[in-house]
């Protein structure tokens, strides 16, 4: 999957290009990200990329020139790796946005590839969001110094998910949101840690009773932590069946 990320401080996504389950699928050449300074874009001396807003105020604003010229480089480059730009949305990170989450990630895996925007200072001018960006996204109803953090969040969020690019494939799909409920508690060695032992279920070998353990563990934690997803929760044929000797 192709990703550009236009930023005026590159060097920050290193926490992500260079670590981990990330940093592995772009070895892998599973994800591609380019990384786009908007201040190779300008024209002064100064490489400046932003001014002071009209009509005052405090802080700056991104002026949309250089940006407009990253976007239009981010999309050649888009072509060049072969997506279809319809495929392939600019997507804004702002805390104006809608808020990301499971069906937004979803939405996203099928994509060919995205633009992400990263703002800085007072945002950018609006000019130029209203001309090239599809789409806004939020992490959250906290307002951070840059756009920076929310775009490592989405490509995390979105790469994990690829086809692959996870150790083993089911463990994404058993995380939490993925099925509408919130995951089961796990455990590893050693078998006692301060008195507390692992379930005997999980130790008994019993595949259908460690599945049917893990949903109603699944169940209770929803209800209990995230009553908001237990009520939009469907379950299917075999769930309903295990739903019903837990109420029995
Ligand atoms: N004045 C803007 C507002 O109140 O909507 C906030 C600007 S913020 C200080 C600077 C940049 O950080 C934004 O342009 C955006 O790219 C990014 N940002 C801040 N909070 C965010 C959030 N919760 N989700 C996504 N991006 C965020």
């Amino acid at each position: 999957m192709f990703f550009a990320v236009i930023s005026i401080l590159p060097e920050m996504f290193t926490a992500i290009t260079e670590y981990g389950v990330v940093g592995r699928a772009i070895k892998r050449e599973q994800a591609m990200i380019h990384l786009i300074n908007p201040r190779d874009f300008t024209t002064d001396n100064y490489r400046r990329i932003d001014e002071r807003p009209f009509g005052g105020g405090p802080g700056m604003v991104m002026m949309a020139e250089p940006l407009e010229k990253a976007i239009a480089h981010a999309k050649d480059l888009a072509m060049q790796a072969g997506c279809d730009l319809d495929k392939c949305p600019v997507v804004y990170l702002s805390p104006q946005g809608e808020t990301l989450g499971e069906t937004v990630v979803t939405q996203m895996v099928a994509f060919d590839g995205m633009i992400l925007l990263c703002g800085r200072y007072e945002g950018i001018d609006e000019r130029l969001l209203e001309t090239y960006v599809d789409m806004e996204i939020s992490i959250g109803d906290y307002v951070l110094t840059g756009g920076e953090l929310p775009a490592m969040v989405l490509m995390d969020s979105v790469i994990r998910r690829l086809p692959a690019v996870m150790g083993d494939d089911l463990s994404a799909e058993q995380d939490s949101f993925v099925d509408g409920l919130l995951d089961c508690p796990h455990y590893t060695k050693p078998l006692e840690f301060q008195g507390k032992a692992v379930p005997d279920v999980l130790l008994s070998g019993h595949h259908a009773n460690i599945a049917k353990w893990r949903f109603i563990q699944q169940v209770k934690r929803t209800q209990a932590r995230r009553p908001d997803l237990w009520e939009k929760f469907s379950p299917n044929k075999q769930q309903l069946k295990w739903l019903k000797d837990l109420n029995d």
